[in-house]
């Protein structure tokens, strides 16, 4: 049996929290290979070391002074070192840094010293061997990842060892240049080690007690999900719920590796199972609730745009032009509404009103801006009637005006449309009708 350990931010923001981290690895000798993120908050308005990074290396790019900043990110590694009593020293690894952001290798690069750093200290303090995972995690040149030529040579570079320390959020390009995945991404890195060594479990250990209905930051102590579907994970994910990163459940689904998120401040909790497909109904009818702000509708109008075969492509294709990715779709009969992110659209924005007008010719285009989509997501949704309708009385509750209602094709999800001021609210009336009067 063997498993993957991943331990986010604040597991590892300071010598303390190492100490829980190795207590953990040390109760389970599955727990053979471990993948750490780089030093996280150590309070509340403490500053993560990634964006301390990413800080440093933008005065080093403007050619300015950055000694300071790069100095105080030593310090951060050195208390952790210190703490742990380690004979460990930086020094040389901070020259080749230096030197490195002198050189200006780069912002991933840059981002990326903070894994690498914290992977050191974990092999020295645990006592296992340390991967440099820009050696075995590899980027097509395009940046996306490259699953084939990753997992054939990391699974043949980690066979036969007994265990292994590396470190989340980076890879290479075939050219050994450093590239990072998406902020969060050490999710995917610890995805990417459990399907490398056909592990029987992948555990991603943060500061939270598994997977909650909703985001806690939202909702005062959410109950917890104790099983949820990769497909449902992926859903709630990607609509905000930042406890995995997105794209992690794609390499272990692959192997129906189930995935259990823990709580490093509390082992003891079971925390919550993500698997391929599971018989136990979720408590409720729903499995969670999550949402983001900021986005833009464009509302497009024509008569008889039913019965126009390609007026939807004309459309979509004024987005495509200007590199626009849409978020939803919703349509009625001579209505086609266009959801996408407003840091996108906005400067965008007349560049693809007027070619709307130009291949589609619509009656009328009408945009809304600061909206926030919230879904609402659940395996049991399907065999259970008026989910919608709750969710509606709930809103009407709760005096939120409803923008948009889409019901996914699998049934297992419904999203809604409200303001950005409205967006917590929504929330909350969608927890208390769900979860709060069923307790
Ligand atoms: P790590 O540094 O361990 O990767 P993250 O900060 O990325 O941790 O993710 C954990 C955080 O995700 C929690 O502290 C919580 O604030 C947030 N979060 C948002 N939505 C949810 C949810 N549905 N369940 C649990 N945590 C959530
Ligand atoms: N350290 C990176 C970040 O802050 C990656 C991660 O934590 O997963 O985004
Ligand atoms: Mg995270």
């Amino acid at each position: 049996m063997s498993k993957v350990v991943k331990f986010g931010g604040s597991s590892l923001a300071s010598a303390e929290q190492f100490e829980k981290v190795g207590s953990i690895i040390r109760a389970e000798a599955e727990r053979r290979f471990v993948v750490p993120s780089a030093p996280g908050k150590r309070f509340g308005n403490d500053t993560k070391v990634t964006d301390m990074l990413y800080g440093c290396y933008a005065l080093a790019e403007a050619d300015k002074d950055f000694a300071k900043e790069l100095k105080a990110i030593k310090a951060r590694y050195e208390e952790i070192i210190k703490g742990l009593k380690l004979k460990l020293s930086l020094d040389d690894e901070f020259v080749t840094i230096e030197k490195n952001f002198k050189e200006k290798a780069g912002k991933d690069y840059a981002a990326s010293r903070g894994e690498y750093l914290n992977g050191i200290i974990m092999a020295n303090y645990l006592g296992f061997e340390f991967i440099d995972s820009a050696t075995v995690i590899f980027f097509n040149e395009d940046g996306t990842f490259n699953a084939e030529k990753t997992h054939q040579v990391l699974s043949k570079r980690l066979e036969g060892l007994e265990n292994a320390v590396v470190p989340g959020f980076y890879g290479a390009y075939d050219n050994g240049k450093v590239k990072t995945f998406s902020r969060g991404g050490s999710d995917i890195t610890g995805s990417i080690v459990a399907k490398a060594i056909h592990a029987d479990v992948y555990e991603n250990w943060t500061d939270v007690s598994g997977c909650l209905v909703t985001d806690p930051r939202i909702v005062k102590n959410p109950q917890k999900i104790e099983i949820i579907t990769y497909r449902e994970l992926r859903e709630l994910a990607y609509m905000g719920a930042s406890v995995l990163h997105e794209d992690a459940i794609f390499p272990v689904r692959q192997e129906g590796i189930p995935i259990n998120i823990r709580n490093t401040n509390d082992p003891g909790n079971s925390g919550t199972w993500i698997v391929g497909s599971t018989g136990q109904k979720s408590k409720y009818v729903i499995t969670g609730i999550a949402g983001k702000k900021g986005f833009c509708s464009i509302n497009i109008e024509k008569d008889m745009m039913n019965s126009e075969v390609g007026f939807g492509r004309k459309v979509l294709q004024a987005f495509e032009e200007s590199n626009i990715s849409f978020e939803h779709l919703p349509s009625g009969i001579d209505t086609m509404t266009v959801f996408v992110h407003q840091d996108e659209f906005m400067d965008k924005e007349q560049k693809v009103v007027s070619t709307i007008q130009r291949l589609a010719k619509p009656d009328t285009i009408d945009i809304e801006s600061d909206l926030a989509l919230i879904a609402v997501v659940g395996r049991g949704m399907k065999s259970t009637r008026g989910t919608a309708a709750r969710i509606f009385s709930a809103l009407a509750h709760a005096h939120i005006n409803i923008k948009m209602i889409d019901q996914g094709s699998s049934e297992m999800n419904i999203i809604i449309g409200v303001a950005n001021d409205d967006f917590e609210n929504a929330i909350k009336a969608i927890y208390d009708i769900f979860v709060e009067t069923c307790l």
